[in-house]
């Protein structure tokens, strides 16, 4: 992937790289993070999601602690993500402009070291790149980008770009109030069907980041470079829920899946790349998400 134009503008960026939450108890907020680490491996825990709630921290006493060596840790990783992220809105703002004729809102980007804090709540790096759609912020310690190559095995610039892609993507079904509607049904339907509810949210989100691939080329953002389509693949691929239980239990089990299997995360991601039209990406309705 190559930038044509590249917006570096910090005007919607915050920031928290090396300032992380200092704890009383430094050796219990250690453990606890590696605790927090290993249920989520042993729960298959997809990573990059929309969330109301993040309770992966305890709550407790802390302060903000600076670590000047950590302050500008992975900066050629923010500069990348910072303009995807510009990019994204940049083709958001123009989508909502001449097809939706709606004011198209900018989110925030925060880039965090090991935790922070949200809207929703307390998080660490374990929960993956997320956004919450209480502060319309999407947080992301830029160390995931090393941990989707060498867990993942997802290489390369567009594997990349799609994380981000996918969490403004979230944003976009914030601002059009699907995000809204979906927690309407939490807690009134069965665990299971909310979960299948929640595979056409996030499916969608994946298919908004195709969208995303498609306009940017359109408006001169990005140009595409051969490799770029398999290394969003290797992506799409990695975080389907059925390779990561795989992966983490050695079986899968359907009903609790979250974000849909790699065939309908790849599936999505590219009907949107290939076709730019977000009147295709009605995941809700659609017949094989039944
Ligand atoms: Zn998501």
């Amino acid at each position: 992937m190559k930038w044509i134009n590249r917006n570096d503008s910090e005007a919607n960026y915050e920031d928290r790289r090396g300032k992380g939450r200092g704890k009383r108890n430094a050796a219990v907020g250690g453990l606890g993070v590696i605790v927090i680490a290993v249920i989520a491996l042993l729960l298959g825990q997809n990573p990059f999601q929309a969330v109301e709630m993040v309770n992966n921290i305890a709550p407790g006493e802390s302060t903000e602690v600076v670590d000047p060596s950590r302050l500008n840790e992975n900066e050629e990783l923010k500069v990348f993500t910072l303009g995807v992220f510009n990019s994204a809105n940049d083709v958001w703002d123009e989508i909502f402009r001449t097809q939706m004729e709606q004011n198209y809102q900018r989110p925030t980007l925060v880039t965090f070291t090991d935790e922070t804090v949200s809207e929703c709540g307390g998080a660490s790096a374990a929960v993956g790149p997320f956004y919450c759609p209480a502060d319309q912020k999407m947080y992301i310690d830029l160390n995931f980008f090393h941990q989707l190559r060498s867990e993942f095995g997802a290489r390369g610039d567009l594997a990349m770009a799609y994380v981000t892609a996918h969490e403004v993507g979230h944003h976009v079904q914030k601002l059009l109030g699907i995000i809204d509607q979906m927690n309407q049904y939490k807690g009134r339907i069965s665990e299971a069907d909310y979960n299948k509810l929640n595979v056409k949210l996030e499916l969608q989100a994946d298919f908004l980041a195709g969208v995303w691939v498609y306009h940017a080329q359109q408006l001169n953002i990005i140009q595409l470079e051969p490799g770029d389509l398999e290394s969003a693949i290797s992506a799409t691929t990695a975080v389907g829920d059925d390779t990561i239980q795989k992966k983490s239990m050695g079986y899968t089990v359907p009903d609790s899946f979250t974000h849909g299997t790699s065939a309908q995360r790849t599936y999505w991601f590219r009907k949107g790349m290939e076709s730019g039209d977000i009147r295709q990406g009605d995941t809700f309705n659609d017949p094989t998400l039944r």
